[in-house]
């Protein structure tokens, strides 16, 4: 994603006065109406200005045209905030009369069509309910029969793109440009203003007067008294050595009337627009005959398809070699104040907001099955554990707005598998959702690596995310009117893309003001870990540039022990280490275990709660074998009993999978329905299924569709409330519960399925293997040709010494040799040889073992040892 830009945004200064929930700074101008409908317009802003309420859109092409279009401001409102999250454009903000007003200028030396075209197609993106649309800025005047002096006005009633044509037969450019009018609402307003004119004097010059009372320094925009204004014969050329006309011979200048009144002129008729600056007296004359132009400039061309607008402009030069800037300062200003005259003719009423792009989105698209699923099957904490977090200090810090600074918003908690993280994530993300303030927000998404693509991706976090924070907050729905979007979501193609959804989440929360979002987001590894490392870096950014802006942003994520992936701002909280999370562990150990009192009971429950060494589902499971021992009388066998149970969780599983034999076809059904269960099972439907045992030689076996049948389903659906219709095609997918429990990214499941003993080297064993969205295995492939293909050595050693078929052929008709050979792993190649793997079986393509790689003509056979081929050479 793209980051949040932290150069170019408003710092939103929450001391200042008029700051309200979602208000950005406001620099009050002076302005002298008071009727009843701007103190609504007041009254509104100040709750809250969003980039809907802007209506009239302005763009000029330079800087100096900007300062006075700024200067006309009434008010100036700071909020560069608004803007969509690609948009490049810098934006003044503020009012003039009851309009709000929106201000960009092209890049500086980016004029003409093309950068005009760009800057407005951001302008309309950023803010959609623009209704009055100015292109406001100076231009070369064309001298004729209306006689049009330096300082006056053109208003372009059309517009022409003069550089438009095809050069014909002999030579001569034919021109094909057509005429091209602004919208109907403001010819409308135009024509008000002119009628107005016939009997009331334009307002100009008042407007310049109030305009340099306000910004003394800007006298050269308004004072004329030094210019002059010469106009020569259209034959006679500027020589260029010269940068004035002082040395211009003045006998070829023509005569005009001098005017009386120094007031500005206003005249209507066609602008003439082109890539090319227009500074030839003849050409000038040529081109405004054909066209009956008025007025020449570099910009309306290129915004009137995209952007109807009307074309505003000061006259600065006679379009010919004798331009200079001279009046470029005092045109722009008559201009801009014409533009302001303008808008006082414009009712409000005319421009209420209506975002010109109907939005066809609901918050509905975000959704998805099972978004919240995770989140409800967790069960709730037991009573009166968990209250710990709420007095921790870590977790006071993280919430304390004060103490921004040391976490830019951000807490998390780590702990072993089975600590109980996601318990304590629910405990805290309830408690927080019912202290939330009417403004605020609190948001969450657990992570579900067995659940469906969306729920063990940062796409399916970015939509729950966005989908209770946009219902929440139905302003921030704006975020989905921006024509790019829009004009996508139409396609039928359309789907959610991360990048899409990342982005969406950045600019709701840029809109956020002073409300506060808090998200609880559980279970990070349950998700692919490049998608975790993106979506850290991006929150990361965010964090900074909401803790830089005064967003009240507060993250907490929970994981476990992640070493790759941290965050370099943030509270961490380690689980196991709390002494309240101790606490709630000897609190559950004393309610559940049924041993009744005495020094002996003590002793064991001392025993457990060590062992247990803060993961909270060995207590669970471990007080379970216990009261099963008592409840029998067999206290004797206890402590024995205790001893015996391996400390570490995914041993612990081992353990009760292979211990009890009995109903083994049952555990079989109920081990292999737990790896393919679309939703985690509850802590109890997972222990029930567990703890009669399991033959893990047979958890190996493939799984055979016919052995589960309809009513086994039906009735374990039934326990499970599962959903069916999942389970088949998870079922059709992977063949063997190891392939499931990898696809599910469940590591002590593939633990124990492997039968790993436990050792730092077997652990490496299980920690290459690719899990969850990493995991790939084709149909019909095996497990000793899967093992083959990745390279995994020691599985497939380990399949060999559990029997695993050497020359079995999978769906291609491949044997594992044929894949060791393929994909060059040597070790295994040697592997298998010495395992005796017969090396000239053929598969589907006739390809033997013996086939050199990457060959896709006629399958050819090499000689071992040959450099090409990656059998080596018989012993
Ligand atoms: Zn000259």
């Amino acid at each position: 994603m793209n980051p949040p830009d932290r150069g170019k945004r408003g710092r939103v200064d929450t001391d200042e006065e008029t700051t309200a929930p979602g208000d950005f700074k406001r620099t009050r101008l002076g302005c002298k109406d008071h009727d009843e409908h701007l103190g609504r317009i007041r009254e509104r802003s100040l709750k809250r200005l969003s980039h809907v309420d802007y209506t009239v859109g302005w763009i000029c092409a330079l800087p100096l045209e900007m300062a006075a279009a700024v200067a006309m401001l009434d008010e100036t409102h700071d909020g560069n905030t608004l803007k969509t999250h690609n948009d490049i454009n810098t934006y003044t903000l503020g009012r003039i009369g009851l309009h709000n007003v929106v201000i960009a200028c092209l890049p500086t030396n980016g004029y003409g069509t093309n950068n005009a075209a760009a800057v407005a197609a951001h302008m309309s993106a950023s803010f959609p309910c623009l209704r009055i649309r100015l292109m406001v800025g100076i231009g070369g005047g064309v001298p004729g029969e209306l006689d049009i002096r330096l300082g006056d006005v053109v208003v372009g009633n059309a517009v022409v793109q003069y550089d438009l044509g095809k050069t014909i037969q002999d030579g001569r450019f034919q021109r094909t440009s057509n005429l091209q009018s602004p919208p109907h609402n403001l010819m409308t307003a135009v024509a008000k203003l002119q009628s107005n004119h016939i009997s009331v004097p334009s307002k100009m010059s008042a407007i310049l007067s109030e305009m340099l009372e306000r910004h003394p320094p800007m006298s050269n925009y308004t004072d004329r008294s030094l210019l002059e204004d010469y106009l020569f014969d259209n034959s006679y050329d500027h020589n260029e050595q010269f940068t004035s006309c002082r040395n211009c011979d003045r006998s070829k200048l023509l005569e005009r009337p001098n005017r009386v009144n120094k007031e500005p002129k206003i005249y209507y008729g066609v602008i003439a627009s082109a890539n090319r600056v227009m500074k030839h007296g003849k050409t000038r004359d040529q081109i405004a005959q054909e066209f009956n132009v008025l007025c020449f400039e570099m910009e309306a061309a290129g915004l009137m398809g995209h952007f109807p607008c009307l074309v505003i402009r000061g006259i600065c030069d006679y379009s010919d070699s004798h331009k200079n800037k001279q009046w470029q300062g005092y045109a722009a200003a008559t201009a801009a104040a014409y533009a302001k005259e303008l808008l006082s003719v414009i009712h409000p009423n005319e421009t209420q907001k209506k975002p010109v792009i109907a939005t066809s989105f609901t918050t509905d698209s975000f959704r998805f099955e099972q978004i919240d699923s995770r989140q409800t099957n967790i069960k709730t904490a037991h009573a009166k554990t968990c209250e710990w977090l709420l007095h921790h200090p870590g977790y006071m810090t993280w919430l304390d707005p004060t103490k921004f600074s040391q976490h830019n918003g951000f807490l998390w908690i780590k702990g072993k598998p089975g600590a109980g993280k996601s318990t304590l994530m629910k405990f805290a993300y309830l408690r927080a959702k019912r202290k939330t303030t009417q403004n605020g927000v609190t948001a969450s998404f657990f992570f579900n690596a067995r659940g469906d693509e969306l729920e063990r991706s940062t796409a399916g976090m970015y939509r729950s995310l966005l989908l209770q924070l946009l219902e929440r907050l139905p302003d921030l729905q704006e975020v989905l009117d921006t024509p790019d979007l829009v004009l996508r979501y139409q396609r039928r193609s359309f789907a959610w893309e991360t990048q899409m959804l990342c982005n969406l989440f950045v600019e709701a929360i840029e809109r956020l003001g002073q409300r506060p979002l808090t998200c609880f987001i559980d279970a990070l590894d349950e998700c692919g870990e490049d998608q975790v490392r993106a979506m850290i870096e991006d929150f990361e950014n965010l964090g900074q540039h909401s803790f830089e802006t005064g967003t009240k942003l507060s993250i907490c994520f929970s994981s476990r022990h992640y070493p790759h992936i941290d965050i370099q701002h943030g509270q961490q909280l380690i689980l196991e280490d709390q002494i309240g999370h101790g606490q709630d562990l000897e609190k559950y150990v004393r309610n559940k275990l049924r041993a009744g009192t005495g020094k002996f009971v003590e002793e064991i429950r001392t025993e457990v709660l060590k062992k247990a060494a803060g993961v909270f589902m060995w207590a669970v499971l471990v007080v379970d074998i216990l009261n099963k021992e008592f409840s029998r009388g067999r206290n004797f066998a206890v402590r024995k009993r205790l001893q015996e149970i391996p400390a570490k969780l995914s041993e612990l599983f081992k353990d009760i999978l292979t211990r009890d034999n009995e109903n083994m076809a049952d555990l079989l059904l109920c081990i292999q329905w737990i790896l393919y269960a679309k939703r985690p099972l509850k802590r109890e439907e997972f222990y029930f299924a567990l703890v009669s045992g399991l033959d893990p030689e047979q958890a190996m076996a493939e799984w055979n569709p016919e052995y589960i049948t309809a009513d086994a389903m039906n009735l374990f659906v039934l326990i499970l409330r599962d959903d069916l219709r999942a389970l088949h095609i998870q079922g059709e997918r992977y063949q063997y519960p190891l392939f499931v429990a990898l696809a599910n990214g469940h590591r002590d499941a593939v633990k124990a399925l492997l039968q790993l003993e436990h050792s730092p080297s077997k652990d490496n064993i299980t920690a290459r293997l690719e899990y969850g969205r990493d995991f790939a295995a084709y149909k019909g492939q095996t497990l000793l040709s899967w093992a083959v293909e990745k390279g995994h050595k020691e599985i497939v050693q380990l399949l060999l010494d559990k029997g695993a078929e050497i020359d079995l052929k999978d769906s291609k008709s491949r044997t594992p040799l044929s894949w060791a050979a393929g994909k060059g792993h040597k070790e295994i190649v040697q592997l298998l040889l010495d395992k005796g793997a017969e090396i000239d079986s053929k598969d589907s393509s006739s390809r033997t073992p013996l086939s050199p790689p990457f060959s896709k003509s006629s399958p050819k056979t090499c000689r071992r040892g040959d450099p090409s081929c990656n059998l080596p050479a018989a012993k």
